[in-house]
């Protein structure tokens, strides 16, 4: 029989506010372990939480960017277990009232565009993170725990199970970093952890309806994981099928170093957290006003933003999805192409060194000015530079912000035209290739080519070669 997988994700996303969400516990990453804690994140007894306005702006502004049904009211409930990295015993999270309902993402699939709905958006408090010895939970013999992060604010975002392969969840994870970058609401890192996701996948007859025995995988701690353990798990669940096997729910963990799914636990039943409203939080009251201000305030999102430059600048969907990546570097084109016209010459710089240069740096597009990039595509247009140097030339100035004619004037990298500095080496190559210049004298025009090729590669391209040419002539 054919099957066709089924997934759905949870995600989870670190909104990136200066203080956590129910104290003023500092939430930067990086701090030394247990130091941005107080009572309160520590769970001890006789504190209260009080909720961070700026969480539930972000909050409620990703969940707007997403489409969602965000509720006049909704409730923080404790979900109630043990585990270590959680000191109060308990998470605040929201439960049977979250913050959103429904929405979705549209996401562009090799298949063609498709919106994927999601099921709800709710906000909740980090827990710890427990670092175990030798870096793996399956073999530590010991873990260590770190509080800092318990209680930076988290957003969940849970999909409807409609996403069917480990590429299309890949995707779908994509256009959520992007749309959410574009609001602010967070970093959106993977490999730091600022963006997880859980993925829960099952088979079914292909073309069936119904939904099968799922999985949940756990640790995927980049999208190239994320592809590869649901494409491993779909074939793993298809072998056990194609055995005559059964297939029971169960947690995995994915082992980057194998590239493998391993079974964790066996879920016997669904856990019962024992949710009830928090005593200490009053149920989280939204105005439509509230509500609508926060959507009137959504900058213009990806999608449309994608679309627009693709149209306004005749780009193919590549190049127009290249520019958007991030809003940095969309602001930076268009703000080149207002003062520079070939868009074409300037697509094809954004796209190629400019976007490797600040890749190799580590720097964003808004901490590059693009009147220099512009300055830059006017002495190349000029003939003031040559393309070779032009593109070491847009290495520095991405490195130390040094404008391009700057530099051209303390390196002396323009284009050599006058004689003084052309004869000597004209009259050397001349001396140094009597082969050429005797093939030259005998009319072949090629070895001309050759002669002026010799200084060209002297001087790293710089010379003038029409200037050389007549130059070559008038010697021989
Ligand atoms: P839980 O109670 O374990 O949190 P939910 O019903 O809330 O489970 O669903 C969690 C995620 O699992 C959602 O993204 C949902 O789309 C997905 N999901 C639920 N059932 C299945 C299934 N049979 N196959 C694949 N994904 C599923
Ligand atoms: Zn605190
Ligand atoms: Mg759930």
């Amino acid at each position: 029989m054919k099957y066709e997988a089924v997934i759905g994700l949870e995600i989870h996303v670190e909104l990136q506010t200066r203080s956590k969400i129910f104290c003023g516990c500092s939430t930067a990453f990086g701090a030394e372990p247990n130091t941005n804690c107080c009572p309160g994140c520590l769970g001890l007894p006789g504190t209260l939480p009080v909720l961070n306005r700026r969480a539930v702006e972000y909050a409620v502004r990703a969940a707007l960017a997403l489409n969602c049904r965000v509720q006049g009211k909704s409730v923080f409930a404790r979900k109630n277990y043990f585990y270590p990295d959680l000191p109060k015993a308990y998470q605040i999270s929201q439960n049977e009232q979250p913050l959103a309902w429904g929405g979705y993402l549209e996401v562009d699939f090799p298949t063609g565009s498709r919106r994927v709905n999601l099921q709800r958006v709710h906000l909740e408090e980090e827990a710890g993170k427990l670092i175990h010895a030798g870096d793996s939970i399956m073999s530590a013999a010991y873990s260590l725990v770190d509080y800092n992060r318990a209680g930076v604010p988290l957003l969940e975002i849970v999909t409807a199970p409609e996403l069917h392969s480990g590429r299309e969840a890949r995707l779908f994870l994509e256009e959520l970093r992007t749309l959410l970058l574009y609001t602010g609401v967070s970093d959106v890192k993977m490999e730091e952890g600022s963006l997880r996701c859980d993925a829960n996948i099952s088979l079914r007859p292909a073309g069936s309806a119904g939904l099968g025995i799922r999985t949940e995988v756990k640790n995927l701690n980049s999208f190239r994981a994320v592809e590869q353990a649901l494409n491993y798990e779909a074939e793993r669940q298809a072998a056990i099928l194609a055995d005559g096997g059964e297939l029971f729910t169960a947690t995995c963990h994915w082992d980057d170093n194998r590239k493998a799914t391993v079974v964790m636990r066996k879920k016997e039943e669904a856990a019962d957290y024992r949710y009830f409203p928090d005593p200490d939080l009053p149920p989280l009251i939204l105005e439509r006003s509230y509500i609508e201000a926060m959507r009137e305030q959504l900058p213009e999102l990806p999608r449309e933003r994608r679309q627009r430059l693709r149209e306004s600048f005749n780009l193919s969907d590549d190049e127009a999805a290249m520019l958007t990546a991030t809003r940095e570097l969309a602001d930076f084109f268009e703000a080149a192409a207002e003062s520079y016209r070939d868009y074409r010459n300037l697509v094809n710089w954004v796209q190629g060194d400019l976007v490797y240069r600040l890749r190799e740096s580590g720097k964003r597009a808004d901490e590059i000015s693009p009147a220099m990039l512009v300055e830059l595509l006017e002495l190349l247009d000029a003939g003031e530079i040559n393309r070779p140097v032009a593109k070491e030339l847009l290495a520095e100035m991405v490195k130390s912000g040094v404008s391009p004619r700057k530099l051209v004037q303390q390196r002396g990298l323009g284009k050599i035209s006058d004689q003084e500095s052309l004869l000597p080496l004209v009259e050397q190559v001349i001396a140094e290739n009597p082969d050429a210049v005797e093939n030259y004298r005998k009319g072949k025009e090629k070895a001309l080519a050759f002669l002026v090729g010799k200084v060209m590669a002297m001087t790293r391209g710089r010379a003038d070669p029409q200037e050389l040419n007549r130059l070559f002539r008038e010697k021989l």
